[in-house]
Formats: structure tokens, sequence, C-alpha cells
């Protein structure tokens, strides 16, 4: 079995459900008393957080890379970065170890094409749905993506920083998510990427008709298997 490295802590909500991913994909894989070989580095999200909002990418890649060295020298075979909006800084992460980092967008844009999808639509924080660090992923492997209105966009961002990532999940917040999902279904999207490791505390598939791709369940599989030779 491979040594998983995790960085967590992004937020930690969202961690737990993915160890918790980990661990039950690998006991179903495995069996009996198997668990999931894994190292887990949780960040303090209030430091990522603040470079995220000066715009110091420079320093949050620097804190990140230095957590995927002590992964690596402890002994993890691959890496995983927790969250969507953090792998604006991935290959950043990836020039200074030489352990594969498993990437997140990667691995869910490669479940939408095996499902024979053509466009979706991409809902997560406003780094991911307004740059190109992740769409750009999806777009090269032949997908279609768009994003809610500003408006709409203002909201899940907001959202996701003042609710989610503090744990708190609002029937209110739900149905604004449901509406904006249900508009993007009527501009042709035959999916909605939960694009941000949170959105699955709020919104479940049995919530809505289009079908979701939870890129929380979607990247934590990929790397329990990847880890015991699945994949
Ligand atoms: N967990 C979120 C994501 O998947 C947002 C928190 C962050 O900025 O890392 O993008």
């Amino acid at each position: 079995m491979k040594t998983i490295g995790m960085i967590g802590g992004m937020s930690w909500e969202s961690t737990v459900t993915y160890y918790k991913i980990i661990n039950q994909v690998t006991k179903e894989a495995l069996g009996g008393l198997h668990s999931a070989q894994c190292l887990l580095y949780s960040v303090d999200f209030y430091d990522i957080a603040e470079c995220q909002s000066a715009g110091d990418w420079t320093r949050s890649a620097d804190m990140l890379a230095k957590v995927a060295q002590g992964l690596e020298k402890a002994g993890a075979n691959f890496i995983i970065i927790c969250t969507n909006t953090m792998h604006k800084v991935a290959d950043d992460i990836q020039r200074r170890i030489s352990v594969p980092i498993l990437h997140i967008a990667e691995v869910t844009a490669d479940v939408l094409l095996n499902q024979g999808l053509k466009k979706v639509a991409l809902l997560g924080t406003k780094y991911t749905m307004e740059e190109d660090f992740y769409k750009q992923k999806l777009i090269d492997r032949g997908l279609d993506v768009i994003v809610p209105d500003k408006k709409g966009r203002e909201l899940i961002n907001h959202t996701i920083y003042h609710e989610l990532c503090l744990g708190e999940i609002k029937e209110t917040s739900k149905r604004d998510f449901i509406n904006i999902m249900n508009q993007l279904g009527q501009l042709g999207a035959q999916g909605i990427i939960l694009g941000c490791t949170e959105i699955g505390l709020l919104v479940q598939q049995e919530d809505i008709k289009i079908p979701l791709f939870d890129t929380t369940v979607i990247h934590a599989t990929k790397a329990a298997e990847l880890a015991i030779n699945m994949i």
C-alpha cells in the first residue's frame, strides 16, 4: 500500500470528509481491519486565507511547499492538496518535491469524460470560477465549462468563506445554491462540478436532478484507489 500525503485544513471541515472517504474506500476494497496508510498535515487556514485575500500566492505556495516537503520526507508516496482553490499553486509545489501531486481538476475531468459529459458548470471560490488555473485543465480536455453570473459567483464565494468553512450549514444558502444550479442547467450544463471541497456539506445529489460531481468525493476516492493500486 502506498502512503498518501494529505495537505489538509483548507478548511478542516472538508478534510474530515477526505479522511473518512479515503478510509472507507480502502476498507471496502481490502476488507476486514484494513484502513488507509496516510499522513495528514492540517494547516492553519487563517494564514492561507490571509494570503489569498492579500493576493500573496507566492507566500502561500512557500508555506504549502514546505508542508509537502515534510510529508515527502515522512514517507508520502504521493500528495493530495485537499482543496480546489490552492491548486492555483500546485505547479509551484510540484517543482519543489519529487513525489507526484494527484491533481483534483485532472481526476475530476477524467470522471466527467468517462461519463460522456461535454458541457459542465463549475461552482467554487471566486478564484476557481474566475481564473484559468482550474478551468483550463477542464477545457484542455475538451470540456465546455460555464460558471454562474457575477451575482451568483459572489454569493457562492461569500457562502464558502463565511459559512461552509466555518461549519455553518444554512437552509437559505442551500436554496440559493440550488437555484443557481438550476439556472446553469437551463443554460445547458449536463452536470455541476462542486469545485469547492465544502459544497458537498451543503448540497447533495438528492436535492437536485442535475448530476453533481463532488470534487471531495472524487479526489479522495482516487487517492485511496491509487494508494491500493486500483488505478
Ligand atoms: N476548500 C475550498 C476549495 O476547495 C475553499 C477553501 C480554500 O480557499 O482553499 O476551494
